[in-house]
């Protein structure tokens, strides 16, 4: 076996959206389990430093690893499949590239030369791709590009990997992901759009050596023949990806077609290795046959767009599974939500989740639902905006502080039980300025907090600005709200709860990130169990 970093280039034909992140996440997850150390990279080409100051709309949720870094949602399913931490190396913007390249030519490192899309652009896209490969621990290095082949965006990121083949010979294969689309009239999968779009990458000098062909229908023998032929790759290297009726099928699916093989036949690696996915096949199974249901309503105010909170419903889709339960989720809209309503919109739900977000547009709905599962002892969980909404309400109905917010949405109010902190007050720029990435907690023993982890240190992933006032501190204990968790460096206050109810637990930080397929967040599989209680 080579010593060498593999690399794999994963890039899309045809159109956007076909899942170029659950097929890298797939491949990668057969290399895992073949024994390989394997890690996945995203390059975004928008000039965005990073997503963090995109809103859910534009491109769905904003993944948060642990170092802090706002990355696009694919690496979630990279966590959620691998089991192994990403970081900001593997997240690449152009907005990243060009920084760094404009930072280089302010300082004078450049010799006086002209500075060009290539060399120095490409040059820079190169060594960030090769960055995660020179630390040594992986075997291979999975490069998603963003986009789709052809877009002006994209270009130079198709010109790296040129660059990359070229230099790497047998160390580095491309994978092109592209569409059958199937005519009814006639009842026939076309290739036309495929071959296009791998004469495209032609033209940029780039030759695909595997094809995964998404389609609605198989793929006949004739076809990946002739997909072959015109595309000039073998034909064991055509691959049929049916749609699935879960992403977490995508691995089994590219197991039948040989995908993992082709990819190590090309990169002159050994095939001597089996496929260990046993305990993925456990979860499938469970996944598949639940023995009971539950109703959790998600409110939030981008719930159009499930993509938004991703993280979050794939949370409830592990701790579904290890409760041998199907979760039924109803995306609620926080504005759509008012005292008069709330009673008819939440009926027959057995939870309620009340999720992150910033901003006033829907806040009163939050509020509301959250002080109708307290008063109806419905298990309740908030996730960041969705505490501090609890916090607030607890605040009004409790506390009788009548016009208790949070700073963020109203900043004259006379009670800020959540408010910035002293040292975030002058604090301009919007981007990469939040508390960011893993913080670690303390959990006081004899709460629900510490039996649901069962440990009392632990660390979670942050996304927020404003915090818990802790001025208001012994107002809310006295009045029987227990601050379960809290930063033992900075005393901030992570986790409320009120041991009153049945299960009402609200995190600062967001456990959703932290959850995959092998180790489902114990927040999450706690709260489905209160649920189904
Ligand atoms: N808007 C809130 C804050 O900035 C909560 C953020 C969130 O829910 N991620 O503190």
């Amino acid at each position: 076996m080579s010593a060498n970093t593999k690399y794999i280039f994963v890039t899309g034909g045809v159109t956007s959206s076909l899942g170029k992140g659950i097929i890298a996440a797939s491949l990668a997850k057969l290399l895992q389990a073949r024994g390989y150390t394997v890690t996945i990279q995203k390059l975004d080409p928008y000039i965005n430093i990073d997503p963090g100051t995109l809103n859910p709309y534009e491109h769905g949720e904003c993944y948060v690893t642990d170092d802090g870094a706002e990355t696009d949602l694919d690496l979630g399913h990279y966590e959620r499949f691998l089991n192994v931490r990403t970081s900001q190396a593997n997240n690449v913007t152009t907005g990243r590239i060009y920084q760094s390249v404009i930072e280089k030519e302010r300082k004078g490192e450049f010799l006086g030369k002209t500075v060009q899309v290539v060399p120095h652009i490409t040059d820079e896209i190169k060594n960030r791709i090769k960055l995660l490969g020179k630390t040594g621990q992986y075997q291979f290095v999975i490069t998603e590009i963003g986009g789709t082949v052809g877009d002006i965006e994209s270009l130079p990121y198709i010109e790296a990997v040129r660059q990359l083949k070229w230099e790497m010979g047998h160390d580095c294969t491309v994978l092109h992901l592209t569409l059958l689309p199937y005519l009814a009239t006639s009842g026939e999968l076309k290739t036309k759009p495929t071959q296009h779009s791998v004469k495209l990458l032609l033209e940029y000098g780039v030759q695909p050596d595997i094809l995964v062909c998404r389609s609605e229908h198989p793929i006949g023998k004739d076809l990946r023949k002739k997909i072959a032929l015109f595309c000039n790759v073998s034909t064991d290297a055509v691959i049929e990806a049916l749609d699935a009726s879960t992403i977490y099928e995508v691995p089994i699916h590219m197991e039948k077609e040989k995908l993992d093989e082709i990819v190590l036949k090309k990169l002159e690696m050994e095939q001597e290795t089996t496929v260990q996915l046993d305990k993925w096949k456990e979860f499938l199974n469970k996944f598949h046959n639940p023995k009971k249901e539950v109703s959790i309503g998600l409110i939030g105010k981008y719930v159009e767009l499930k993509e938004s909170y991703k993280s979050i419903a794939e949370a409830l889709i592990h701790a579904g599974a290890v409760n041998d339960c199907k979760v039924k989720v109803s995306w609620i809209h926080s504005e759509s939500l008012s005292e008069e309503n709330i009673a008819e919109k939440l009926n027959g739900l057995q939870g309620v989740l009340v999720a992150p977000g910033f901003g006033n547009r829907g806040i009163e709905g939050k509020i509301a639902a959250i002080r109708y599962t307290r008063e109806n002892n419905i298990p309740f969980l908030g996730i960041c905006l969705g505490m501090q909404c609890a916090v607030i309400e607890f605040a009004r109905n409790v506390l009788n502080l009548k016009d208790a917010h949070s700073r963020e949405m109203n900043p004259a109010t006379n009670s800020p039980v959540i408010d910035l902190l002293e040292a975030q007050k002058n604090i301009s720029h919007m981007g990469g300025t939040m508390r960011l990435g893993a913080y670690p907690c303390h959990l006081e023993e004899n709460t629900l907090a510490y039996k649901i982890y069962g440990k009392s240190d632990i660390q979670e992933r942050h996304r927020h600005r404003y915090e818990f006032n802790n001025e208001y501190t012994k107002k809310f204990v006295n009045a029987g709200m227990v601050l379960s968790g809290v930063n033992p460096d900075a005393g901030l206050v992570e986790i409320i709860e009120l041991p009153s109810h049945p299960f009402f637990i609200g995190v600062q930080f967001h456990p959703e990130y932290k959850s995959t397929v092998e180790n489902p967040h114990p927040l999450f599989v706690s709260f489905v169990k209160a649920a189904l209680k």
